[in-house]
């Protein structure tokens, strides 16, 4: 089945380059020029994935963001462009949602295998009712709802998926490498801290308020969901 990208980019001659590479990837792309534009786009279309840019005229990318987050599309995967250099950007797109970000200009290659990565759908489990859980932690894989002690936790769908992998390999150290590959899919950029953001950003929604601690750094081997900190490690 065809996969539905919505472009949000103001300058025509970039929104312009992205869906012509996109279409000759087999992808149907609908173009907006700005965030209403684009939000209004995401009402009217099925769409899959949303690549925005960050500076707009108008309302701002992170704005955009943040409404569609807000409008029920907890889950659908926006990649964000962002200048070079607007550090402060990626950290405020990352903190409203966006699953990951591509700094201008890149080359169409990277948008694509980022955009694959992200598209993937995973293969209906076996059991789509199917929990998985740890403490007082549930999250359940038909509903994709997270629980910590009763309380509904929102996350976005890459801390989703974060979550799921830790919960799948529970007491298991998990290298940053073997996050990379498990939940991106793909292999960034090696000094990519990207691991590390998640599991910060996973960590302040499901521990910071709660007790005890699941999420385990280990330090020089990677990271591990568990109830205690093994004393041997
Ligand atoms: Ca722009």
């Amino acid at each position: 089945m065809t996969k539905t990208v919505l472009v949000i980019e103001d300058e025509p001659n970039v929104a312009a380059f992205i869906k012509q590479g996109l279409n000759e990837a087999g992808y149907e792309v609908f173009l907006a020029y700005n965030g209403e534009q684009g939000l209004e786009l995401l009402r009217q279309k099925p769409i899959d994935l949303i690549v925005l840019d960050v500076i707009l005229p108008g309302m701002d990318g992170i704005e955009a963001l943040g409404k569609v987050r807000n409008s029920g599309l907890k889950h659908i995967p926006i990649l964000m462009l962002t200048a070079l250099g607007s550090t402060e950007n990626v950290v405020k797109g990352l903190d409203n949602g966006a699953d990951d970000y591509l700094v201008k200009p890149f080359k169409f290659k990277e948008l694509l295998a980022r955009i694959r990565a992200l598209s993937r759908r995973r293969e209906p489990e076996a059991n789509p009712s199917e929990t998985l859980g740890i403490s007082d932690l549930v999250l359940d894989r038909g509903t994709k709802i997270v629980q910590r002690a009763g309380r509904e936790i929102k996350l976005t769908s890459t801390e989703y998926r974060l979550l799921e992998y830790l919960l799948l390999n529970k007491n298991k150290v998990l290298s940053r490498i073997d996050i990379l590959e498990n939940v991106w899919d793909i292999n960034f950029n090696m000094g990519t801290n990207v691991v590390d953001v998640y599991v910060n950003y996973l960590r302040n929604k499901i521990d910071r308020e709660f007790s005890p601690r699941l999420i385990q750094t280990v330090i020089g081997m990677g990271y591990t969901i568990r109830e205690e900190m093994s004393k041997t490690l």
